[in-house]
């Protein structure tokens, strides 16, 4: 990955305060973590115009940077507040992992941690699946859902 731009940066840099104010979190305290993530997403700002979440591994990133699922803040975050990254953490640096299903990996991982800030955060907290179908297959599960909630009267 090439060095991001000054730009990309310090687009970066205000958004993550911006965001971590808005969700009732906290940059990961470990300085390191958190410099790691800024610089993937400016890059990724720089390369695909997007910040796609560096967290992953893309077999094509120009596609998935087309798509919402992981333009950061991602659907994860915006649905479940939990950030695989570690970017938004509670201030002990832990994953918030409460509203996750309990097959998601994240769940797995942490067991359950507590949102210490429940009121903020997850715009998109009417997408959680009651059953976990989000985390097995996220995209399609997703279809799924918001088919169900279209037809439901
Ligand atoms: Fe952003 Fe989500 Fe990646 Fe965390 S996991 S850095 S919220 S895209």
């Amino acid at each position: 990955m090439s060095e991001p731009s000054t730009e990309s940066l310090d687009k970066m840099w205000k958004f993550v305060k911006g965001f971590a104010e808005k969700s009732g979190t906290i940059f990961h305290p470990n300085r390191a973590v958190t410099e790691a993530v800024v610089n993937g997403l400016a890059a990724h700002v720089d390369d695909l115009g997007k910040p796609l979440c560096p967290g992953n591994f893309y077999t094509d990133k120009q596609a998935k940077a087309k798509l919402r699922r992981w333009i950061c803040a991602c659907d994860e975050m915006q649905i479940y507040k939990y950030c695989h990254c570690l970017w938004f953490v509670r201030e002990d640096g832990m994953p918030i992992t409460e509203y996750l299903p309990d097959d998601h990996e994240g769940r797995q991982a942490y067991g359950l941690i507590t949102d210490p800030t429940p009121d903020k955060g997850r715009a998109f907290r009417h997408k959680a699946s009651r059953h976990g179908q989000l985390s097995a297959e996220p995209d399609k599960a997703r279809a799924m859902v918001e088919s169900k909630q279209a037809s439901t009267p």
